[in-house]
């Protein structure tokens, strides 16, 4: 059984196509540019790539070209779309509307259209995208959707309510979602199966640090508290995002330099975190390596990673009276020993010990890093969102 695994932006459009009796990726691609000119990659698992302008001027033309790839010509690897059992979905809103993955209708796309208010960037073109999947796709294919939020609707209400007045949550939604839900939902099972474990038995932080980081409380299976709220921007501090900040400091820096509230959002989003703090560059990569070389702001903000890190260990294990995990996946907590050993260290408290010598060889691999006589287990675990969105979408379609 063959599934396409479709991650729409507002201008670009990745997908992998995945082989689920073995889990395998037969090709993947992004095309970009929609709406602007257009441009496709495209690769196979044995190698063969296509690489070409072409023009996108809206999604339809990006997934009739994506069609024409995995079909026809050089990179083809299959003969018809008649030979793909469904297509997954990204959603990165799904408020509290959505707690699960569920089948594409009309109405979902339009529900989906109207969460965009909470999800500007990202909810209207999911809705562009699986309607002109609709209208590319052979309409005897079905459609999942798979919601970055849906993981956290288990958060309990003092998890997630703001000390707003009640009205903004009842009338405007204001309150936490959480993010990297797809991701913490597949590592936090991962992990339980890494442990031989059963995951209801489990309490784990689940720290997913890369671009964006998100660092989340999974008690038996579930999220109790995560550190991204009403948008992705809260939180730790990230590669370009703030993460958490007084909100008085925000109104007065919107004050002094006179931004409207929309220009204060693309300050904090776009000009801050890793890029803001350090003059460096929002990579992480960059700021360890322009920290080791004596650069004061670019260890400045590593050490606000690691401590705003280890607040979160240390609150999220009182906030589930207990920790038996901690685990590390994403771009920075599955590459960057540098990050994981400043979190790791004056952590004996809790109970946390890595194996220094073994955290710096490891690298994107499933590997338990913490000593054998470290009380909470320490692990890497490369997450796979795209497996996930997949495998959910096997398990509807199947039922
Ligand atoms: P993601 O958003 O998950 O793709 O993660 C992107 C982040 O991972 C960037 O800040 C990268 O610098 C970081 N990253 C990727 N590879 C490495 C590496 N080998 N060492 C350190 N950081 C890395």
């Amino acid at each position: 059984m063959i599934i396409l695994v479709v991650n729409a932006g507002s201008s670009s459009l990745k997908y992998q196509l995945i082989d689920m009796s073995d889990e395998s990726v037969i090709a993947k691609g992004n095309c970009d540019r929609i709406g602007i000119d257009g441009h496709i990659n495209h690769k196979t698992a044995d190698g063969r790539v296509l690489d070409e302008d072409c023009p996108f001027p809206t999604h339809t033309e990006a997934f009739m070209k994506l069609v024409e790839c995995l079909t026809s010509g050089d990179a083809k690897v299959i003969d018809s779309m008649d030979a793909i059992s469904a297509v997954g979905h990204r959603i990165v809103q799904g408020a509290d509307v959505f707690d699960k993955s569920v089948l594409v209708t009309d109405e979902v796309i339009d529900k989906i259209d109207e969460l965009r208010e909470l999800a500007p960037v990202h909810n209207h073109a999911h809705a562009l995208a699986l309607r002109a999947c609709k209208s590319v796709i052979p309409a005897n294919v079905p459609q999942v959707v798979v919601f970055d939020t849906a993981f956290h609707q288990t958060m309990p209400p003092k998890a997630y309510m703001f000390g707003l007045p009640y009205d903004d949550y009842e009338k405007l939604h204001v309150r936490k979602y959480g993010f990297h839900g797809t991701s913490h939902r597949f590592v936090s099972k991962a992990l339980a199966e890494a442990m031989g474990k059963d995951v209801k038995d489990l309490k784990i932080v689940s720290c997913h640090l890369g671009n964006g980081s998100s660092i989340t409380a999974v008690d038996g299976g579930k999220s109790v508290d995560t550190s991204m709220g009403f948008t992705p921007l809260d939180g730790v501090v990230m590669g370009t995002r703030t993460g958490s900040v007084d909100p008085s400091a925000v109104t007065f820096v919107a004050d002094k330099h006179g931004f409207t509230p929309s220009q204060m959002s693309e300050y904090m989003n776009k000009k801050s975190g890793f890029l803001g703090v350090s003059g460096v560059g929002s990579d992480n990569r960059d700021i360890q390596e322009a920290a080791n070389n004596g650069n004061d702001k670019a260890q400045l903000v590593s050490d606000m990673l690691a401590y705003e890190i280890q607040k979160y260990i240390g609150a999220y294990a009182a906030a589930m009276n207990g920790l038996d995990a901690v685990l590390f996946t994403g771009g920075i907590g599955e590459n960057s020993w540098e990050v994981r050993e400043q979190v790791c260290q004056n952590m004996d408290f809790f109970g946390i010990k890595i194996d220094e010598a073994l955290n710096r060889t490891i690298r994107g691999k499933l590997t338990k890093i913490s000593t054998p006589d470290s009380k909470v287990e320490v692990w890497i675990v490369p997450t796979n969102e795209e497996l996930l969105i997949a495998r959910d979408t096997l398990e509807l379609i199947s039922k």
